[in-house]
């Protein structure tokens, strides 16, 4: 496991670095937007760590630029403000979460430690037949089931459930699904993904103690079992 650092402040990079490499990860550190981004560029990292503020390109930059090339490294952006914009701004730029500082450093150990699982799930080919909780999504069949209850999606329901389910646990913004399912320019204001969230609710929900899909206020959706 290889970490790729990009922060600018030295006594929390060295700090950082201290900590992972405590857990046996190996840590590369950039202070420099530019020199950051070439190196996150490279593939040889297994999650990199990005701060907002940096000298040449910032953060929501390099996330920007990694997406649009095609890197899928996990990105877990570290944010000196706790606005519900700045959150949004690096999940949109494709950031897969985000600290806000100061953090514990035991919080940003379990964050890595979550994204580097999904990345090598995602490595493990993408699967055929994703679940969460006791809801199943059987794509090359396309059918959906919740226990043993069958349920039918229209091809649109389809895509939205498969995008939130590919992601599981994780808030995913309202641009990041109409990108994903209705490719739409993410400045698209429409409230297209809030009716479909509502249609999916009434067939995967309804009638269940335990709801599977999540509002993030403010922020978009996610699903989740427990
Ligand atoms: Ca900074």
């Amino acid at each position: 496991m290889k970490i790729l650092l990009v922060e600018d402040e030295a006594r929390l990079a060295t700090a950082v670095r201290r900590v992972l490499n405590d857990e046996g990860y190996a840590t590369d550190w950039s202070a420099d937007g530019a020199d950051g981004l070439s190196r996150a560029s490279s593939g040889e990292y297994d999650v990199v760590l990005l701060d907002v503020m940096l000298p040449s390109y910032d953060g929501y930059e390099i996330a920007r630029r990694l997406r649009r090339d095609g890197a899928t490294v996990p990105i877990l952006m570290l944010t000196a403000r706790d606005g519900i914009q700045d959150r949004v701004r690096g999940l949109d730029a494709g950031a897969d979460d985000y600290l806000v500082k100061p953090f514990a450093l035991a919080e940003l150990l379990a964050r890595v430690r979550a994204l580097s699982r999904r990345a090598k799930m995602g490595a493990a080919a993408e699967t055929q037949i994703l679940t969460v909780g006791d809801l199943e999504l059987d794509i090359p069949a396309r059918e959906a089931r919740r226990g043993s209850r069958r349920i039918e999606l229209t091809a649109r329901e389809f895509a939205l459930l498969e995008t939130l389910m590919r992601h599981p646990g994780q808030v995913m913004s309202r641009s990041q699904l109409l990108d994903s399912v209705w490719s739409y320019d993410s400045t698209t204001e429409s409230n297209v993904v809030d009716i479909y969230i509502h249609y999916l609710r009434n067939k995967i929900d309804r009638g269940f103690d335990r709801k599977l899909i999540r509002t993030a206020r403010g922020m978009g959706y996610a699903i989740r079992a427990d």
